[in-house]
């Protein structure tokens, strides 16, 4: 029998340390476990929450319902010729997965080191950092679809991944839960350092040719220089999606803002950095109450104290209304609120 604490403090299982509470709480080691507590969900009436790590999400209120926390361990590798398939479970560590497959020779997802959270988490937002997102070596995952009352398996077209998006954001949101992921990964060194702070980091290191293994340690280097740890400061990595734009709102905004940072998209749309945009507006560095803008990433929104939800999401509405006011562009905030 599966073991539901109540009224228990979320603090520990959001890297925001929003001390949020849940009703009901409890960690899933199977899939009959999972099966056990939407069954208590369902007989209660109350909805369920599938967290993993915690390091995407705002957990702005209590939550008055059962809250699922993912420890569904395993891995497996099928190797077939130079390719080898890699299956494992949600509750998985996702960098460390990354530094088992570098340590195996199995390599593909070096760029993706040290990005917190759950396996079962990464195909949510379609994980990206580095110039390499999750789409490029995803082959299917597995999961419970609560309206079909069936485990699915879905490829990479059915999960409809884009840029941090998925259908799990939007028709498949709160209604399946994802168990496994399966990954094609390649035993011929594969290497994307076509990423500007990567290459730079790389040349600085004298390795114009490196190592996938020396690809992540040269990803892990920049991170932690960059990045708060929210172990030390709470926060949920970037606040806000980068957004992208037309063409046309692009060459309306450039003559105002010629340095402006901008990436051109293969589908004409023009993705621009959300940091830039912050730190341009005055954001970087600045601290409403107990929560603020990070002092050296402008686009981290960090947590100084016993910072509350309706305090985050009060900062966030702030900055959006000032981003569309200066720009005219619509931020959107990465991380699900709840
Ligand atoms: P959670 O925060 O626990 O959950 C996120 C969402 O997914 C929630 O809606 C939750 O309900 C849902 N969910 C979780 N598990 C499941 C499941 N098994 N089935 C169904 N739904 C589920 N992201 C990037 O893309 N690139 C980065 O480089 C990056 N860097 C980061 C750096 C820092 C310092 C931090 C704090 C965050 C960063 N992130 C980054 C964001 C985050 O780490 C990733 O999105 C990660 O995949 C979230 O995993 P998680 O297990 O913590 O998810
Ligand atoms: P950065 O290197 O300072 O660059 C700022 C932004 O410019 C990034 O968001 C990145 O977009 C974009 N960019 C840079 N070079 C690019 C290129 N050659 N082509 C297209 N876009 C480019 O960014 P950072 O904040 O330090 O983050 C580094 C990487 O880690 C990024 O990929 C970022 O997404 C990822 N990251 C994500 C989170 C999160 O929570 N989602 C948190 C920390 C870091 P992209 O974001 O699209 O790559």
């Amino acid at each position: 029998m599966l073991d539901f604490s109540e009224n228990v403090s979320l603090k520990p299982f959001n890297t925001l340390a929003l001390d949020t509470r849940a009703h009901y709480f409890a960690s899933l080691k199977s899939t009959a476990e999972l099966a056990e507590a939407l069954a208590f969900a369902d007989g209660k009436k109350l909805p369920a929450l599938m967290i993993g790590g915690g390091s995407n999400l705002v957990l702005a209120s209590d939550f008055e319902g059962v809250v699922l926390h993912n420890a569904l361990r395993g891995i497996e590798f099928e190797v077939q010729g130079d390719e080898v398939l890699l299956t494992a479970a949600a509750g998985e560590n996702w960098h460390h997965l990354v530094m088992l497959c570098l340590g195996k020779g199995y390599y593909g997802l070096q760029n993706l080191a040290l990005i917190p959270g759950l396996v079962g988490a990464a195909p949510i937002q379609n994980i990206g950092a580095y110039g390499v997102e999750l789409v490029s070596l995803f082959e299917s995952l597995r999961g419970w679809d609560c309206e079909a009352k069936e485990f699915r398996q879905l490829n990479a077209g059915q999960c409809q991944f884009g840029y941090r998006d998925s259908i799990f954001k939007h028709t498949l949101k709160g209604r399946f839960y994802i168990t496994e992921v399966t990954l094609r990964l390649s035993t011929r060194p594969t290497i994307s350092i076509g990423y500007r702070a990567l290459r730079q980091k790389l040349f600085e290191l004298g390795l114009e040719e490196p190592t996938p293994q020396q690809v992540a340690e040269a990803v892990m280097a920049i991170r932690r220089s960059k990045l708060p740890d929210p172990a030390e400061l709470p926060n949920a990595g970037s606040f806000f999606k980068n957004p992208l734009i037309s063409k046309k709102q692009f060459d309306s905004l450039i003559p105002h803002y010629p340095a402006m940072v901008h990436y051109p998209q293969d589908d004409g749309r023009v993705k621009l950095a959300a940091g830039w945009l912050l730190e341009k507006a005055g954001w970087k560095g600045r601290q409403m109450g107990r929560v603020g803008m990070h002092t050296e990433q402008a686009i981290v929104l960090v947590n100084y104290g016993a910072g509350s939800g309706a305090e985050v999401l009060s900062l966030a509405a702030q900055i959006q209304q000032d981003i569309k006011d200066k720009f005219g562009i619509a931020l959107e905030i990465e991380p699900s609120i709840y």
